[in-house]
C-alpha cells in the first residue's frame, strides 16, 4: 500500500518534496480542487508529477455504496487501497434558509461522521461494528479522505464550513497517533482549514487516553458514549468498562482542556427496560455533577438479530425533562437516516451481505 499525500502534514510534505512551493501548490489541489489523480494537477511539472505517482496515491478512498436517506443524510460505503471498506456519513443538520424573493439567508450546514478503525476492539454489545471484530487501524490519511470525498461528491466548496464528529466505526482513542495526525492536517490554513472547535472526538471512555489526547491540546471537543450509570450496566453494554470505570472517565473529563464556552457532551443510549427509568436519570445528574455538561439522549435502534428494544417516546421524553429540571442541558437526537442503515456498521455489514 502507498503513502497517499493526505497521510501528510503540510511541514512533513515540505520536507519530501522540493521545491517547497510545489507542495503548496499540491495542498491547494487536493483539499481545495479535491484532485482525483497527479493528472489532474495541471500547474505541476509532469516529471514531478510521474516522480510523485510513483512514490504516493493521491486519494486512498473510493466509493463503492451509497445509500440516501429522505432528510438528506447519505451513508457511504468506502473502499481503502488493500480492499478493506469502512463507512463515512454525511449529515445535514440545518436546512438552507431563503426569503420570500427567493434569496439565501442562511446556508444548509453540515456534518461528517467519519470512521477511524475497520472495526473495532471496544466490543459494544449494541453495535453492529464489535460483531465484526478489529481489522485495522486507518491511516490519517484514509482519516483525511473521508472528508475531501463527501466534500467532492456533494459538490461542497472547501471554503464552506463543515463540522466533523469522530463517530463513525472504531473507537478513535484506540487510534490516537494518527487520529492527532488527521486533526492537525484538517486544521491547515492552506488546505481545509477545520479549526479544533469544529472537530469532536467521541469515544467510548478510554480514560487514560482522554487525558492523553487533553495533553496534546488540539483544541478539539470530546464526547463521551456513556450510556449508563452504574459499573454493572455498562460493563455489560461496553465490556472495556471493567479497564476503564465510568469513575475513570468523569475524572479525566473534569482533566480534559475544555473551551470554557463549550460543554462536553454525554451520548446516553436508551434500551428500553435497561436504562431508561428515573432511578438512572437521578443517577445521572448525580454523576455529572460539576462537569459542564450536556447529554445527548439516543434512541436505542433495533437492528436484525439484537435483544435490545427502542424505548417509549414518553419514557425518553420523561427521562430528558428529568435531566432538564436538575439543571443539564438535554437534547433527543434527532434519528437521522432512519429509513437507511443508520447504526454504525449496519451499511457494511449489507453489502457484505451479512444481513
Ligand atoms: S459502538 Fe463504537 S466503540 Fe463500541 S464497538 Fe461500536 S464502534 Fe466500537
Amino acid at each position: 500500500m502507498k503513502p497517499s499525500l493526505m497521510d501528510f502534514t503540510q511541514k512533513e510534505l515540505m520536507a519530501q518534496i522540493k521545491p517547497s512551493f510545489r507542495v503548496k501548490q499540491i495542498y491547494g489541489w487536493l483539499y481545495h480542487q479535491y484532485a482525483e489523480s497527479f493528472d489532474d494537477m495541471k500547474n505541476i511539472p509532469k516529471a514531478l508529477r510521474e516522480e510523485l505517482a510513483k512514490k504516493y496515491v493521491v486519494n486512498p478512498l473510493k466509493i463503492v455504496n451509497k445509500e440516501e436517506s429522505s432528510d438528506g443524510t447519505i451513508k457511504y460505503l468506502l473502499q481503502m487501497q488493500d480492499g478493506k471498506t469502512m463507512e463515512a456519513v454525511w449529515l445535514k443538520m440545518k436546512e438552507t434558509l431563503t426569503d420570500e424573493a427567493g434569496n439565501t439567508q442562511q446556508e444548509a450546514k453540515y456534518t461528517i461522521c467519519v470512521s477511524t478503525q475497520v472495526g473495532c476492539k471496544v466490543g459494544c454489545s449494541f453495535c453492529l461494528t464489535a460483531k465484526g471484530g478489529f481489522t485495522r487501524d486507518l491511516t490519517a490519511g484514509e482519516i483525511v479522505a473521508q472528508v475531501v470525498t463527501l466534500k467532492r461528491d456533494n459538490n461542497h466548496k472547501h471554503n464552506r464550513k463543515i463540522n466533523i464528529v469522530y463517530m463513525g466505526m472504531g473507537e478513535p482513542l484506540d487510534n490516537l497517533d494518527n487520529l492527532a495526525k488527521a486533526i492537525e492536517i484538517f486544521k491547515e490554513d492552506d488546505g481545509l482549514c477545520i479549526s479544533g472547535k469544529r472537530q469532536t472526538v467521541s469515544t467510548s471512555g478510554l480514560s487514560t487516553k482522554i487525558d492523553k489526547l487533553g495533553e496534546m491540546d488540539l483544541g478539539v471537543h470530546i464526547a463521551i458514549s456513556l450510556h449508563a450509570v452504574d459499573d454493572k450496566l455498562r460493563s455489560e453494554l461496553i465490556p472495556m468498562n471493567k479497564a476503564h470505570n465510568i469513575n475513570s472517565i468523569i475524572e479525566a473529563v473534569k482533566r480534559f482542556p475544555i473551551d470554557t464556552r463549550k460543554r462536553v457532551m454525554f451520548e446516553y443510549l436508551v434500551i428500553k427496560g435497561k436504562n431508561d427509568d428515573l432511578g438512572s436519570a437521578r443517577k445521572l445528574v448525580k454523576l455529572l455533577h460539576g462537569i459542564k455538561a450536556k447529554v445527548n439522549l439516543i434512541y436505542f435502534n433495533p437492528y436484525p438479530g439484537t435483544d435490545y428494544n427502542r424505548p417509549s417516546r414518553d419514557d425518553m421524553v420523561a427521562f430528558q425533562e428529568y435531566l432538564i429540571n436538575h439543571g443539564l442541558l438535554c437534547t433527543i437526537r434527532d434519528s437521522k437516516g432512519i429509513d437507511i442503515s443508520a447504526a454504525c456498521g449496519q451499511l457494511k455489514e449489507k453489502s457484505e451481505g451479512e444481513i
